[in-house]
């Protein structure tokens, strides 16, 4: 089963590094024979990538934060020219400011609110909006975000992230019923911590990384690599009955009341 997605061409939103969540998808896919353009927010970042690009097989590195339209539109732009179409999108991209992630949420202001759910909400949505008409020429696609147990339950620190994770899990739902007649799926993961750059940001992340690593079934914490491949999953056409979903991997943890 090396050829699962041989032929087929993705978008991979939101690689900062090697630890990147979305770093670890695009090996699972492109290990499948995907095809795979990656996109950074800004020259900070854009060596790092284009140096992990540089290690796949026919990628190609384009800029993007996903708070412009115009550069959004330009990367659909570019892809519409070098591929025609695309078959995939995985969206990885979160960020509240810094004081928004320590204490309690009840002292978020507008702005800061105003910041998180743009940036880790609504990007979907405007990112489904653009690559839709470039998966329709594909005769269909699938969409991938990735969520967290705090946009369902109360995460210590996790305050607007966790705000901004619940209207990220709406919108899959309705993204889902709005595309499921173009034969395009949304779904989301809902990953366990990883120890990741944004994760780093959270306060008090290492004792999250330990709670959980004592309490999931498995009795350990997930590795990227089963977040990839879980993300292979759902943007193949094995999980092609499968949309509007949340599928935790997270070694069990969200089943666990004690
Ligand atoms: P990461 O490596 O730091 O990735 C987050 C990415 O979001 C970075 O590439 C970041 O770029 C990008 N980003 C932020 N603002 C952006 C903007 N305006 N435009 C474009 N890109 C922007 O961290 P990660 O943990 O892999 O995060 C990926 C996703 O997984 C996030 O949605 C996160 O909430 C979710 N998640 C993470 C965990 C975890 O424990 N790590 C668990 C569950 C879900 P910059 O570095 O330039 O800001």
């Amino acid at each position: 089963m090396a050829d699962l997605m041989k032929g087929k061409k993705g978008l991979i939103l939101g690689v900062a590094n090697k630890r990147s969540i979305a770093w670890a998808i695009a090996r699972s896919v492109s290990s499948q024979g995907a095809e795979l353009a990656f996109t950074y927010q800004g020259e900070r970042l854009a060596e790092n990538v284009k140096e992990l690009a540089d290690t796949l097989p026919n990628s190609q590195v384009m800029p993007c934060d996903v708070t412009d339209e115009a550069q959004v539109d330009a990367v659909m732009r570019e892809l519409d020219s070098k591929w025609g179409g695309v078959d995939f999108l995985v969206h990885c991209v979160a960020f509240a400011n810094a004081e928004d992630l320590e204490g309690g949420y009840l002292k978020t202001k507008k702005e800061g609110f105003a910041t998180a759910l743009n940036v880790s909400a609504y990007s979907l949505t405007l990112v489904s909006q653009k690559v839709a008409p470039l998966m329709e020429k594909n005769g269909g696609g699938s969409i991938l975000t990735l969520t967290y147990l705090g946009g369902q339950r109360v995460m210590v620190n996790y305050n607007v992230m966790g705000v901004a994770k619940a209207a990220l899990e709406a919108s899959v739902k309705y993204l889902a019923n709005d595309l499921g007649p173009k034969n395009i799926r949304v779904n989301a993961i809902s990953a366990g911590p990883v120890n990741t750059l944004a994760a780093r940001g959270i306060t008090g992340f290492a004792d999250i990384i330990k709670m959980v690593r004592e309490k999931s079934p498995l009795r350990r914490n997930i590795e990227p690599e089963e977040v990839g491949d879980a993300g292979l999953f759902l943007v193949s056409q094995l999980s092609r009955g499968i949309t509007g979903e949340i599928l935790f991997v997270d070694c069990g943890y969200n089943i666990i009341a004690f």
